[in-house]
């Protein structure tokens, strides 16, 4: 289920026509639907039955306090990568014990904050990173909760950009080196070494590399333990992939069937950090035909929103289904179109020669699985202000980010008395 249905020819939004949302924010615009987010919390936790398990919603998902909030009502923590998101996550309700702190570069200031503010575990990347947080810990006269977030030398099979697990990967430690670097961590002031994390990469449609990875965390385990170390935590990250077109994403029970299979009987209590599969489907991107128009033999359907507010298209060729908001009449003809956005960008394209019925300006169009890695990767390129976000809830909703208007949007900036205008 992903909240977002055509009856009678209208695309709904739970209980809502899409189309009457735009009266009250305009486009574009994202709309979440809450239905949908709580039904892939749910069927995530019940997967998990059995299992001693938490699940730390990747913030970096999308990150709009409403989203965390709703997540942290039916008891999830947060796994944040920066001081922002941190905040972002206190401020939506989850409590700082079950915040998982992740990254590649946390800074001095963003580690001391984060013990300050009694984070629940530091996922450490590198040796570097751990004897700052043994510094700033010990000054403090605290402790880090630590797990080292090993490198498997794994290929997840999915995108390079957001393929994290191969050797030559910026993130996590070497598998070779985790023995040394958890005996010096033992050396230290202010650190507790517990565990390890695993996250390989992102929209991960096929399992194979979940168990790879999974199974060499396994053999890492009992190796440490028998160098004296305890390992009492595992963070098995994200990672779980989505619907965009024609993928057959595993269900989270499959998923959780070889989690229990290779960690079943070890005694340690787990992490998961799921963020694409938690918002993914859960959310559209509204947009309005702007013109139609024709050039090299080629029809184009020019759309409000853009590669600034969804940048997935751009950045990861990815391909996102595009629905018209008013269906089509079923066994009507369609023609290839290029929908491509505003910005002054050849990039600036959500979707290439797409079979489309006939469309015309003024039409609404929904793109779908916008959910994840939508709205948290948007700018103001082109100066055009964020869009807003709406989420739906039966037959309700809430405005849970306006659109800020172009004051504040041209107010960051400081003009020097030093520049003066004619
Ligand atoms: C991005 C990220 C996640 C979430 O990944 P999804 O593919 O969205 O589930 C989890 N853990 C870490 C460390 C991440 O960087």
């Amino acid at each position: 289920m992903n909240g977002f249905s055509y009856r009678g020819g209208n695309l709904f939004a739970e209980d809502i026509p899409v189309a009457d949302l735009v009266g009250g924010v305009g486009t574009p615009f994202y709309c979440y639907s809450a239905a949908a987010l709580r039904d892939s919390y749910a069927s995530f936790v019940s997967a998990l039955e059995g299992l001693d398990a938490e699940i730390c919603y990747a913030v970096k998902a999308n990150s709009n306090q409403a989203v965390i909030g709703l997540f942290a009502s039916m008891g999830a923590g947060a796994d944040v990568v920066s001081e922002g998101e941190l905040r972002r996550a206190l401020a939506a309700g989850v409590s700082s014990g079950k915040i998982v702190f992740s990254g590649v570069g946390k800074s001095r200031s963003e580690l001391t904050m984060a013990l300050e503010l009694g984070c629940g575990q530091f996922n450490v990347e590198s040796e570097p990173e751990l004897d700052l947080l043994s510094d700033v810990a010990s000054g403090k006269g605290k402790t880090a909760t630590i797990v080292f977030r090993v490198n498997p030398d794994v290929d997840a099979d999915t995108h390079d950009k957001i393929s994290t697990g191969r050797a030559g990967d910026k993130f996590g430690i070497e598998f070779e080196r985790i023995g040394d670097v958890y005996a010096y961590a033992r050396s230290l002031d202010g650190i507790d070494p517990r565990g390890l994390a695993v996250h390989i990469g992102s929209q991960l449609t096929r399992l194979d590399p979940f168990r790879a990875a999974f199974e060499k965390i396994a053999g890492l385990v009992w190796d440490l333990r028998k160098q004296g170390h305890v390992v009492d935590r595992l963070d098995l990250g994200g990672g779980l992939g989505i619907v965009y077109r024609d993928e057959v994403p595993p269900p989270p029970t499959d998923y959780a069937d070889i989690v229990r299979d290779v960690f079943g009987d070890m005694g340690v209590s787990l992490t998961f950090e799921p963020g694409r599969r938690l918002t993914g489907e859960a959310g559209i991107l509204v947009t309005e035909i702007i013109y139609m128009k024709e050039s090299g033999g080629r029809s184009f359907a020019v759309v409000d929103a853009a590669m600034n507010d969804l940048i997935r298209p751009t950045l990861y060729e990815a391909w996102h289904a595009v629905d018209p908001v008013i269906e089509a009449r079923a066994g009507a003809a369609v023609s290839p179109v290029d929908i491509v956005g505003p910005v002054c960008e050849t990039g600036d394209v959500f979707a290439v020669q797409r079979d489309m019925p006939e469309l015309n300006a003024g039409d609404l169009l929904a793109i779908r699985s916008a959910g994840a890695y939508g709205a948290v990767m948007s700018s103001t390129y082109n100066s055009r202000p964020l869009i807003p976000e709406v989420m739906v809830n039966g037959d309700q909703y809430a405005v849970i980010r306006p659109r800020p208007d172009y004051d504040t949007l041209i107010e960051m900036d400081n003009m020097p008395d030093w520049i003066a205008a004619d």
